[in-house]
Order: structure tokens, then C-alpha cells, then sequence
């Protein structure tokens, strides 16, 4: 049972395994988490001749972002004029950081799929024209039937199974990768040909209703095997919730008045006024009512998006005539827009045999530095869901050489090493009074602060840095799950992933702020309080890479949007 050997210790190790139970498999594409991106990605590898297990932290088809409320979709009919209206709505929001190859190509994929979804039986409400209108879903729906659908396609799900780190062969590919199961406190190992990294974006646990998993795993697991970010100073997404609340659906406050203690609260609301209400907020509380709206659509709110009126029926609250108190949530990149760098149109990485899907992907490309309203994260999910499928599988069916004409077998049992270091094997002596709880405070102390994060002076960002690097280096240093865990009532595999969750964070608090600090304009979400002003110089995206070390540099692909196209 010793654990006195840092960087010596294998994951599987036999404390974790002690009836020799487990799983260990082989698959042509492993496929790390299980939304919405996770799930077209599985089917799409599958639909390519491979085999694919798709493993969750949660409950394949109820976590994540997506599975908890309706979402809009970016769903827009192949005529060019409304498509060209559809992209340039986007393009002055977010920064003039967008290609628009990407965004005609997202459009294209979100129509074929979304219709793809009204065949499999999704039920579409119907308009008065009689027509299905498909620019949204029922998140739990939508997960339900997805994953009934990757079910069919012969994926092999294995729910409860965090990821832990990534395998890497001698050449550098990905392999496959580890982790455990939580609730039955073993591991699991699968072989693969490729890996598609899919476990959503990171929301630093503040609280958010789906995002209790979004710690941003994937990434720290790419980071180590060497890839790249961009886009990530976007990354400090705020949403309003009541202070009662998890839900942080926005939409609807569209229709609220905000008031201080004082009264009035002028120039709130719910898009552009986000930033007066972060000011309130660093002086008091805030409060709304959706007092706009207008009273013959209270029903049809209702109908829309019932989980937001939840809370407040528990509560005994009207929003629409009794004030209610709200605060900011940090949604960091859940919907902020940065992440993993994409190096082809299959969502390759920059690492062998890693793909990238949905929010774990950076979203620049049809987003640039802002999502604003919804739509085009459902429609990136879906879509590059499907291209790192196609992707993943073609890479993994080629090496074992039957691409195009392979029939689903057991993929290849590769050889690989696990890269995992934070929270895993530690570089130095264990430090037991580094816990994953004290970590994950620490960081949620730098990131989660209007006055820090989402107004950024290089004071506060350098303030910060030097905080979250001295960090990084205890946590490299000595942080692991299971020495001197569990704690009470939590099993060894638990106590692992925990730490490793907390590692992740940490490591894109650093991506994040380090992009942020050489960012030195407002552009899109990020603010910078001392550049209020956008700099046309720096119309380029920005990439981050490294763990010890945090490099910065500018991606030397240049923005392909309309600002670009006039020059
Ligand atoms: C409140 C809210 C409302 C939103 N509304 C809209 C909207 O209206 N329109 C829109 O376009 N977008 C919306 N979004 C954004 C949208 O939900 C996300 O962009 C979308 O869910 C991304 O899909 P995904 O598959 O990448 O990630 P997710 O749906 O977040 O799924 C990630 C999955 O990865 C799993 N995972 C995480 N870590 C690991 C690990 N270590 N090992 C294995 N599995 C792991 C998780 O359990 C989860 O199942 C909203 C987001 C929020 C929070």
C-alpha cells in the first residue's frame, strides 16, 4: 500500500484493483466525454468503421452543460442571404477573430445534423406554417436520444469513468488513456488508435447547473501531452442566477429591470449591461424582476425553459412582480470561447492522434472572442463532434490499414505510457497538506472576482500569476489524490480524479490569464480596465501552451472574417 516513490507510481496500481477487477480495452477511437460533442463524435467514428468506447465522468446523456437546459441552435436555412446575415451578425461581436470558411462549413453540418436528429424521432415543435422548427432543443431530450443513438452504433459507454491522463506511445501519438471508476473504485485502461478529447469547457466549480463537471480536464490531460490553446483570455464568461439558484439560463433576463438597494440600477441588462451589474455587485446586491415582460408570454416562457422557473416556485417568488436577488456565475470557457488549437478542418490537435471536440475546442473560429447569446456553441458541439469522429477514425483505421473499407474490430493495443503529472504523480515529495479542496479554492480566489477577472488591469493579472504559479508549482510538486485520502466517505479513485480536477483548473486560470496579460485591449468578452479601447493591431488569435512553463505567441493563421476580406 506505499506510496512513498513519487513519479514512480502507475495508475492501476493494486490498491485500486484488489480483486483484479477493472476494465482494460482496446477501440480504434476512444472518445473522453460523453455531451453532446462526445456523442456526435462516437457515432460519426463508428459510422467510419471503427470501434469506439466513449467514456463519461458522469452519466453518459445527463452531464454537462448541454444535458440541463433548452438550448438554442444555430440553425439557419441554406439560403445565402439569410447565412450571410447569420455570419455577419457575429462577426463585429466577436472581435473580427472568426473564419468564415469555418462558419459557412458549421452551418452547412448543424442544417444536415439537426435534420438528421428530426429522422431519428427528435420531437420538434411544430410552427404555424405547419413545419418543424429545429433552432433548438431540449437539452435533457436531445442527451436522451443521443445517447440511445451511440447506444445503436455499437459504442461501448462506460458511465462513472473519469479520465485521469492520456497514453503516448514512443513516436509521440496518443494511444488511449486511463482513468477510473468512481462509484466502483477501480480503473480503467482502454488502447485506442486515437483519442477524441470532448469533456467540455471549464467553469472552475462556481456553481453553475451542469457545469459541477466541467473542470476542464481534457485540456490539463492535452497539455501534457503537448498541445496548444487559443482563444484563452476569452474566457471569462459571467452569467446571471438568482443567489438561490444553479440555473444560469440568461435569455429571459432580456425582459428584467435591475435595482440596486438604492433603486434603479441604469444601463443593466442582460447582454451588453453585464458589465454594470459586475460593478454593483463589488459594492452590494443586486436585484431583478422580469418585470418587460409582457403578460401574455409568461406561459410560453414556461413552456421554454421550465428549470429556470423552478427555483422560483420553490421559493414562493413571481419574478415577474416581485424583485429577486441575482449574482454573476463564472462560466470561464463553458461559454467563453478558447481552447484546444485546431490544426486541420477534422479537428485535429496540435498532438498525433488527438482530436478535439466542442467546448474543449477552441470556438474562435465561428465565434471569435465572444458567444453572446447561445446557438453557435450547440452548433460547434454538433459539428465538430462530427469532424474529430471523422477525423479520429480515419487516423485510427489507417494505422491499423484498412481505412475506408475497415469493419469494426477491436482497435490495436498500442503500447503507451501515461503523461499524467498534477494531481497524479507527483514531481517531488507528497504534500499532504495540499488538498484538492484547498486547491481548488485557491484558484476559485483568483478567477471567480469581478474585480479580477472580469475586469482586467495587468496589476490584477500580474497580481495573480505570480499567486497561480507559486501554485502550480506546489501542486506539480506534491499534490496527489489518495495520499492522505481518501477522506471520509469518499472512495480512492474519487480522491483521484478530485485532484486532478483541481490541477486542471489551475492550469487554465495560467492559460487564462497569461493570454489575457498580453492581450492589452478589449476585445470581445475580455476587458482589459486599463486598454478599454480595441487595438486593430492586434486582430490576431492568440495561443498559449506549456505547464511548468506558460509560452504565449499569435496563431500565424490569420482571422479570415469580413474586416480581413476589405483590407
Ligand atoms: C446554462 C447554460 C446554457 C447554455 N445555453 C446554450 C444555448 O442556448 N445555446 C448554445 O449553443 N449553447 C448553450 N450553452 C453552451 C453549451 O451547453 C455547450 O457549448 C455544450 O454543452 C458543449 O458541449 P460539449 O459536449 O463540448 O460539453 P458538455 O455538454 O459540457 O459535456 C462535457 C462532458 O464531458 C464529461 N467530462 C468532463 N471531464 C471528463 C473526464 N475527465 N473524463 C470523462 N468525461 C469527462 C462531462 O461529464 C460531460 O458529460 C449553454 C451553457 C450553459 C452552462
Amino acid at each position: 500500500m506505499s506510496m512513498t516513490k513519487p513519479n514512480t507510481v502507475p495508475l492501476a496500481r493494486p490498491e485500486l484493483t484488489p480483486d483484479g477487477n477493472g476494465v482494460s480495452a482496446c477501440a480504434d477511437v476512444l472518445v473522453i466525454g460523453g455531451g453532446p460533442a462526445g456523442c456526435w463524435a462516437a457515432i460519426t467514428a463508428a459510422e467510419n468503421g471503427a470501434s469506439v468506447v466513449l467514456v463519461d465522468k458522469g452519466y453518459c446523456g445527463t452531464s454537462g452543460a448541454t444535458a440541463s437546459a433548452g438550448t438554442g441552435v444555430w440553425y439557419v436555412e441554406p439560403d445565402a442571404d439569410e447565412r450571410e446575415k447569420a455570419i455577419q451578425s457575429r462577426e463585429a461581436m466577436g472581435g473580427w477573430l472568426v473564419d468564415r470558411r469555418w462558419m459557412h462549413r458549421v452551418l452547412d453540418k448543424t442544417y444536415e445534423q439537426m435534420n438528421r436528429l428530426a429522422e431519428w424521432g427528435y420531437p420538434f415543435p411544430v410552427g404555424q406554417d405547419g413545419k418543424q422548427v429545429r433552432r433548438g432543443v431540449q437539452g435533457p431530450e436531445y442527451m436522451r436520444r443521443m445517447r440511445k443513438q451511440v447506444a445503436r452504433s455499437r459504442v461501448r459507454i462506460l458511465d462513472q469513468s473519469p479520465a485521469l491522463e492520456l497514453l503516448r506511445n514512443s513516436d509521440g501519438e496518443v494511444v488511449g488513456a486511463r482513468g477510473v471508476r468512481r462509484q466502483l473504485g477501480d480503473a480503467w485502461t482502454v488502447h485506442s488508435g486515437a483519442v477524441v478529447v470532448a469533456t467540455g469547457g471549464c467553469a472552475f466549480l462556481s456553481g453553475g447547473l451542469g457545469c459541477d463537471v466541467l473542470t476542464g480536464d481534457g485540456a490539463l490531460m492535452a497539455a501534457e501531452a503537448g498541445a496548444e490553446f487559443s482563444g484563452m483570455e476569452f474566457s471569462n464568461s459571467y452569467a446571471i442566477s438568482p443567489t438561490f439558484s444553479t440555473v444560469t439560463k440568461t435569455a429571459f433576463y432580456r425582459f428584467a429591470t435591475f435595482y440596486t438597494d438604492e433603486g434603479l440600477l441604469e444601463g443593466a441588462g442582460a447582454q451588453r449591461g453585464r458589465s454594470v451589474i459586475a460593478k454593483a455587485l463589488l459594492r452590494g446586491p443586486v436585484y431583478a424582476q422580469l418585470d418587460q415582460a409582457p403578460p401574455h408570454i409568461e406561459r410560453n416562457l414556461r413552456d421554454a425553459q421550465p428549470n429556470f422557473f423552478l427555483p422560483f416556485d420553490r421559493e414562493g417568488i413571481n419574478p415577474f412582480t416581485q424583485r429577486f436577488p441575482v449574482t454573476l456565475r463564472l462560466e470561464g470557457t463553458v461559454r467563453g470561447t478558447g481552447g484546444l488549437r485546431l490544426t486541420d478542418s477534422e479537428c485535429a490537435t496540435t498532438v498525433p492522434g488527438l482530436y478535439a471536440a466542442g467546448d474543449a475546442a477552441t470556438r474562435e473560429l465561428i465565434c471569435g472572442g465572444f458567444t453572446g447569446g447561445g446557438s453557435h456553441n450547440a452548433a460547434w458541439a454538433l459539428s465538430s463532434g462530427t469532424w474529430a469522429g471523422e477525423g479520429a477514425a480515419a487516423y485510427a483505421t489507417a494505422k491499423r490499414g484498412i481505412a475506408n473499407h475497415g469493419t469494426a474490430g477491436s482497435g490495436t493495443a498500442e503500447p503507451g505510457e501515461g503523461v499524467g503529472v498534477a494531481g497524479l504523480n507527483p514531481t517531488s515529495r507528497v504534500d499532504k497538506e495540499l488538498t484538492a479542496e484547498l486547491v481548488t479554492k485557491l484558484v476559485q480566489d483568483e478567477v471567480h472576482p469581478y474585480d479580477k477577472n472580469y475586469f482586467r488591469t495587468a496589476a490584477s493579472l500580474d497580481a495573480s500569476l505570480a499567486n497561480l504559479d507559486d501554485l502550480w508549482t506546489r501542486v506539480e510538486a506534491g499534490l496527489r489524490g489518495g495520499d492522505g485520502y481518501p477522506p471520509r466517505g469518499e472512495n480512492l479513485a474519487t480522491a483521484l480524479f478530485r485532484a486532478r480536477e483541481a490541477a486542471a483548473m489551475v492550469a487554465h486560470a495560467r492559460w487564462m490569464y497569461n493570454a489575457a496579460r498580453e492581450r492589452t485591449e478589449t476585445r470581445g468578452m475580455h476587458k482589459r480596465a486599463d486598454h478599454p479601447q480595441l487595438d486593430p493591431g492586434q486582430q490576431q488569435r492568440r495561443l498559449v501552451h506549456g505547464l511548468a512553463e506558460v509560452s504565449n505567441g499569435l496563431d500565424p493563421q490569420r482571422p479570415y472574417s469580413a474586416l480581413e476580406l476589405a483590407k
